[in-house]
């Protein structure tokens, strides 16, 4: 028989639950501190949360459970481009020239083009369930933008997107797709909402940043009644719903006859695409003594879980969200207009900041030309144009599969594939033509973000 390229599973064969890597932190040793209330520093109750989220997702936050239904609805959704295909990538396996099998999961092949719909399609279904007209959020470069937008229309809910004014202006495309699929779409820092004007009489000519674009939408949805408030990343919940990825990938090396991975790799902003690829796999490793290496890849312009602190802080620059222990450059952190390569959050994931100061992931960051060489020499090979977020696991898979070479391991590396590059073409653009610069982070400017973070007493 020969060996599989693309493994496809069936309709039939899509995860019915989500698994919640809470049920399995105390197994691992690894405590998971609370979020605090903004104003009090106290831990935060359901109430605190209900005027921004529906109950089922507050419930999920802090659930324990470790398995948590799919409503079926919201797989029906879900069916429309799930399960999503695993590759071998044969050809770039050659191209590199490694013993090393090389796996990667596509979810570019959703609507908007990338994993955000895993819990967009869920946030949408559950707002709906509890009345909830019309969803805020915040988009940077329209990704997490146009999966909500899509999400609501499905369930005839309204959309307003607060979008970073930077993107809004140099990238419409994103913000076309977002109309297409019946949002408003405002760029942010706007005169719509008391945060975005102070930043405005502030700095008038500020290009927006994901926590200016988070104060406002968090901003309109506490004050309305019914409006509500999406995130698409970070929080528990969000990183539940993604773990529909890395469920499928284990039946799909199950189908496909290949080793259990040695090592996983993802490319993190606020975490959710890893969490989600990534936490099934843990699983393993706490659960069954299997020792695959987990590994997530940020961009050195941006580089929250290497170099920042392990602290709490806000995840909006207008103090207005709760505060969560996260690996942070500060709230107040507005990344280098030269950075291309996405990722630009100036925090991280709950979970995925207290599994990195456990030691149970490993994380490294990179600059972005040597990503945009990975992306052309994957897509060269394996012909799907890679988003620039998901170079970076491109680029980790990469840097493993050439230790293979000098070792003449064979081993299997997985990565997670998590959008297209369709509307990044600009930044492929700047890249061969040279206009792309390296660009590190000053360590100056993270000292100075982490002065202004929140001093709790006690
Ligand atoms: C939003 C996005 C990311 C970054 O968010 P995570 O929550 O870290 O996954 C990465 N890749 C793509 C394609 C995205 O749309």
């Amino acid at each position: 028989m020969s060996e599989l390229t693309k493994i496809v599973l069936s309709e039939r064969d899509m995860p019915t639950h989500w698994y919640n890597l809470n049920a399995d932190l105390g197994a691992a040793g690894v405590e998971l501190p609370p979020p605090l209330h903004p104003g009090t520093g106290q831990p935060l109750g359901p109430d605190d949360l209900a005027p921004l989220f529906p109950m089922a997702l507050i419930a999920q936050e802090v659930s324990t459970e470790r398995y948590i239904e799919i409503p079926e609805e919201v797989q029906e959704i879900y069916k429309l481009w799930r399960p999503t295909p695993l590759y071998r990538a044969r050809r770039w396996e050659k191209a590199l020239d490694t013993p090393a099998r090389i796996y990667y999961k596509y979810e570019g092949v959703s609507p908007a083009g990338s994993h955000k719909p895993n819990t967009a399609v869920p946030q949408a279904y559950y707002n709906m369930k509890e009345g909830v007209k019309r969803l805020t959020t915040e988009t940077g470069a329209g990704q997490w933008g146009s999966a909500l937008s899509f999400a609501c229309q499905m369930f005839g809910i309204e959309c307003k997107v607060y979008m970073v004014k930077i993107s809004y202006e140099q990238k419409p495309y994103r913000k076309i797709l977002m109309q297409t699929w019946g949002a408003t779409v405002v760029p942010s820092p706007s005169d719509q909402t008391n945060a975005g004007r102070a930043i405005l009489a502030a700095d008038p000519n500020s290009t927006g940043s994901l926590g200016i674009a988070i104060s406002e939408a968090v901003e309109e949805a506490a004050t309305r009644d019914d409006t509500k408030y999406a995130l698409g990343s970070v929080l528990n919940h969000v990183l539940l719903h993604q773990t529909v990825i890395g469920q499928e990938v284990i039946k799909q090396l199950e189908v496909a006859g290949a080793d259990w991975p040695d090592v996983v790799v993802a490319c993190t902003g606020g975490g959710s695409n890893f969490g989600g690829f990534a936490f099934p796999f843990l699983r393993e490793n706490i659960t069954a003594g299997k020792q695959t290496r987990i590994v997530a890849v940020e961009p050195a312009a941006a580089p929250s879980l290497t170099r920042g602190v392990y602290a709490y802080d806000f995840g909006d620059t207008a103090s207005l969200t709760p505060l969560i222990k996260m690996h942070t450059l500060g709230h107040d952190f507005v990344p280098a207009p030269i950075h291309a390569g996405g990722l630009r959050y100036h925090g991280m994931s709950a979970q995925v900041s207290a599994l990195k100061e456990a030691g149970l992931i490993e994380a490294v960051n990179v600059r972005q030309r040597a990503i945009f060489e990975a992306a052309l020499s994957f897509t060269r090979a394996e012909g799907i144009l890679p988003a620039p977020e998901p170079s970076h696991a491109i680029w980790g898979a990469m840097q493993e599969a050439l230790a293979c070479k000098e070792s003449g391991q064979a081993k299997t590396i997985v990565f997670n594939l998590c959008g297209h590059g369709h509307f990044d073409l600009s930044s492929y653009d700047a890249f061969l033509n040279g206009r792309l610069e390296d660009y590190d982070y000053p360590e100056e400017a993270i000292q100075e973000s982490l002065k202004r973070l929140p001093q709790l007493s006690g």
